[in-house]
């Protein structure tokens, strides 16, 4: 889903004809203009000026590499076809112009005219067929860029058509369908940096915590972070792993995406920030971004990966990147064989072996009062949590619980 921005051209104007339009074909141009700066909000500038007017010239939609912006109803029609007032062109078809502004990155924009297409030929019950070339109407030739690079036009369908294949439906919740250790395998052969690999058991242990699936959200880590490497806007130091924002983000900058204390802080926010998404309770106290994704319309509702694209980040297909180039391949790595190392011979070890009976070493409940936030060691917290929940606590001990029981099998396993 990308952002579609209403900013029609008012009525009454000579490029707003008004004649019904009952859609039966999408013409794709190329809008020529290659300025900097000549993006989507810019062509729907130009659309509402006398230059525009005078020719006339409309066309319903505007496309850049972030946002789509709708210039007249779809059920009004455009002057975009150049076949006339009574053409077919002009009078029953939708006309999407992709920009070309040199400082836009014309792929994307590409990719987001095709999810536009796709998405109108479900809503008008359209076949693939019915998607034209301005050329097709008029032979003029339009759209330029597509229609001048080997195989463009073919490529623009075949991206159309990918749209219209029914939604992927890899859920985002539900039990771990791999384990940490096929995962840590995964990203050692996919040359992960050391601290993507190690923090993987976190993702595995909030899984368990909150139900959604620890491997889909590691994946997506990859895909946000490069493996751990980062490399982008996000700095390692930020133990930001899902480019999660500030809570009201200016751009695109390292300051506009938030920071944790912790790399286990940083997964924490990763599963809550996901929990708003698809409806479940955040563990803690949610980052401030958490409170932005609560309120949008679809918050709660999202089931599938394949549904965050257009949502978690601006690229249509961002979901089904993480599916196709990261999930199904950590899925289908084989587990490492478990080398147990073998148990070494009791007689050496400096403890007597005094215990009679075998006690359990670590058990939950008769720890000191215990930190409110789980953090790897015990940091100081000056701020205790407002009104945390007996549930809360309780998860956050459970956490630390687990966190200490690994660092032993850690040490142990060396
Ligand atoms: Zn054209």
């Amino acid at each position: 889903m990308v952002i579609i921005i209403e900013d029609f051209i008012p009525r009454g104007r000579r490029n707003r004809p008004g004649y019904k339009l009952v859609p039966r074909y999408i013409t794709i141009h190329d809008t020529a203009n290659t300025n900097v700066g000549a993006d989507a909000m810019t062509h729907a500038r130009y659309l509402k000026s006398n230059a525009a007017a005078a020719i006339p010239a409309s066309w319903h939609f505007t496309v850049d590499d972030r946002v789509i912006v709708q210039h007249l109803p779809l059920n009004e029609n455009g002057w975009h076809a150049g076949d006339g007032s009574t053409g077919t062109g002009n009078r029953e078809s939708i006309g999407i112009e992709i920009c070309e502004n040199r400082d836009g990155v014309r792929t994307e924009a590409e990719k987001n005219a095709a999810w536009l297409t796709a998405k109108l030929l479900k809503d008008f019950s359209l076949g693939l067929d019915r998607v034209k070339q301005h050329y097709y109407w008029s032979g003029k030739d339009c759209p330029r860029v597509l229609r001048g690079r080997a195989k463009g036009w073919e490529s623009f369908l075949n991206a159309v058509s990918q749209y219209l294949q029914p939604p992927g439906n890899t859920p985002i919740t539900g039990k771990a369908q791999a384990t940490v250790h096929q995962a840590q395998e995964w990203a050692r052969r996919r040359q992960a940096h050391a601290r993507f690999i190690e923090i993987a058991p976190v993702y595995w242990l909030y899984g368990a915590l909150t139900g959604i699936r620890p491997e889909v959200l590691y994946a997506q880590s990859a895909k946000e972070t490069a493996f751990g490497r980062f490399g982008g806007a996000v700095h390692p130091d930020q133990n930001n792993w899902a480019g999660i924002k500030v809570q009201y983000p200016k751009g695109d900058s390292r300051a506009d995406f938030e920071s944790f204390p912790t790399p286990e802080e940083g997964v924490r926010a990763h599963f809550n920030h996901m929990c708003a998404y698809v409806g479940l309770q955040p563990v803690g106290v949610p980052h401030g971004r958490y409170w932005v994704v609560l309120a949008q319309p679809w918050a709660g509702q999202v089931r599938y990966v394949e549904e965050l694209g257009g949502k978690w980040a601006v690229g249509a297909d961002y979901g089904i990147s993480i599916v196709r180039d990261y999930l199904e391949d950590l899925l289908a790595t084989p587990s490492p064989p478990v080398v147990e190392p073998p148990s070494p011979p009791p007689e050496t070890t400096p403890e007597p072996p005094t215990q009679p009976e075998p006690e359990p070493p670590e058990e939950p409940a008769p720890e000191p009062p215990p930190p409110e936030i789980p953090g790897p060691e015990p940091a100081p917290k000056p701020s205790p949590e407002p009104a945390g929940s007996f549930l809360v606590e309780l998860i956050l001990r459970l956490i630390d619980f687990f966190r200490e029981l690994l660092k032993k099998l850690a040490q142990k396993l060396k």
